[in-house]
């Protein structure tokens, strides 16, 4: 019996949606707790490649029960469009199990996140305009509205009316736009009850059974550690708890059934929207390596922007490894750094006055920190059909002993390509 947390130990992009497709396999149910549709997870598999947003990665194995816990930033429309996409490419209806707690980004998180970053103009965060900040301070403001409001035709417009009486102020005279009324939103956010309603469950009880019945159960995060409101490079850090210790908060289940906690890291660095990244490269190093990464090159699976790029920063993944919980690592993308014969490796930063810190630093103190770098010896050959780590070269088994020592933690899996099969157990 397990209940393992993927989480993220960067800042996303890690590839924690290959790692729940392929552990899926072994389990009983996927969850999502956290976040909504503003990142995406990159799934190569039989049925082809796909970007789930809202779907948890569980959904393209028959025997997997696939849970949207009230943790997550409900996006109905994303939901229900992937669920036709897996129709139209084949892959067999999954079993979806969706929280009535969950709450429900509505059309003006979407309107006001959009206005709020025209408004911020170059001092905007780069959010992907999901409607993810308003829809989590709605919240936590108490004006927001659960999947299972959407059957409840006067519930839901009394909830309606109370929170458009504040969003309709900041409408009108911070943004300068029309009030809206709730009458208006009434019929679609009905239609999306109707659609919802044979997903609908008491998702804590199913799980709290789950558990009981000693099933194993995966709980998969979005993003990284380092967006973490609480212990990320704040404000550069999403809305929700990207933290293995929020999975059981989101998901539905007491604390202490999480038995195993790991962490996805990548064999370098990349980050997608603004914030500082002591790692990052420029110029023609960037974009080979960006060029290199992943499955197709390093752009955000859900805006296509180029993703900032930069080598293996050792004090961020232990830091994250840390806050994290991590009891195992799975390095991911070692494949990717095939064509170097020396592998620069961040292992401590400069601070602004010279002294030199392996402690992640916070505030200020991290906008002006330089990376120290170390080299690393290449293998200089391709990796993605090794299958053992025996098959791994010597100077590949070195780095991934490095990546274990720089934070502490075991490297259990190492996945040495997007498919399924690319991965060596350890
Ligand atoms: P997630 O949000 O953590 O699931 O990560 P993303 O899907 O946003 O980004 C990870 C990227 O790396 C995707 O393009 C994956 O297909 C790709 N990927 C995952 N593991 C590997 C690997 O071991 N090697 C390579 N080359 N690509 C990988």
């Amino acid at each position: 019996m397990t209940v393992t947390a993927i989480v993220g130990a960067n800042w996303g992009d890690e590839g924690k949606g290959k790692m729940t497709d392929v552990l899926a396999a072994g389990s009983s149910y996927v969850v999502r707790y956290q976040g909504g549709s503003n990142a995406g997870h990159t799934i190569i598999n039989e049925y082809g490649k796909f970007a789930l947003q809202m779907l948890p990665s569980g959904v393209f194995h028959p025997g997997v029960s696939n849970v949207i816990g009230p943790g997550v930033a409900l996006d109905v429309e994303t939901l229900l469009r992937e669920l036709e996409v897996l129709q139209e490419k084949g892959v067999p209806a999954p079993r979806i199990f969706v929280s009535e707690r969950v709450q429900v980004v509505l059309p003006y998180h979407r309107l006001f996140d959009q206005l709020e970053e025209e408004r911020l103009g170059a001092r905007s965060f780069g959010s992907t305009r999901r409607g993810i900040a308003p829809f989590y301070s709605d919240k936590y403001a108490k004006l927001g509205i659960q999947a299972g409001d959407l059957l409840n035709r006067d519930r839901l417009e009394r909830r309606l009316q109370h929170a458009l009486e504040s969003k309709n102020i900041l409408l009108q005279h911070l943004y300068g736009q029309e009030p809206i009324q709730a009458a208006s939103l009434i019929p679609q956010l009905l239609d999306w009850g109707t659609k919802l309603r044979p997903y609908l469950r008491d998702t804590t009880a199913l799980l709290h059974k789950a558990w009981a019945n000693g099933e194993s159960i995966l709980l998969e995060s979005q993003l990284g550690a380092l967006r973490d409101p609480d212990h990320g490079i704040y404000p550069h850090s999403t809305s929700s708890s990207t933290l293995a210790g929020f999975a059981p908060v989101g998901a539905g289940l007491p604390p202490y059934a999480v038995t195993n906690i790991l962490a996805v890291v990548k064999a370098y660095s990349s980050c997608v929207g603004a914030g500082p990244f002591v790692v990052e490269l420029d110029g023609e190093q960037a974009d080979e390596l960006r060029r290199r990464g992943g499955d197709a090159g390093e752009y955000g699976a859900v805006t296509g922007r180029p993703r900032r790029v930069g080598w293996f920063d050792a004090v961020a993944t232990r830091y994250g490894c840390r806050i994290q919980g991590a009891t195992a690592i799975a390095l991911t993308n070692l494949d990717v750094l095939g064509y170097l014969e020396k592998i620069p490796v961040c292992t401590s930063y400069e601070l602004a006055d010279g002294t030199v810190t392996d402690a992640f630093p916070v505030g200020a103190a991290l906008d002006d920190c330089k990376p120290r770098l170390e080299y690393m010896d290449g293998w200089h050959c391709d990796l993605s059909d090794c299958r053992s780590w025996d098959d791994l070269p010597a100077a590949a088994q070195r780095y991934v002993a490095f990546i274990e020592e720089a934070s502490h933690v075991p490297v259990t899996h190492v996945s040495i390509g997007p498919r399924r099969e690319q991965l060596i157990g350890r």
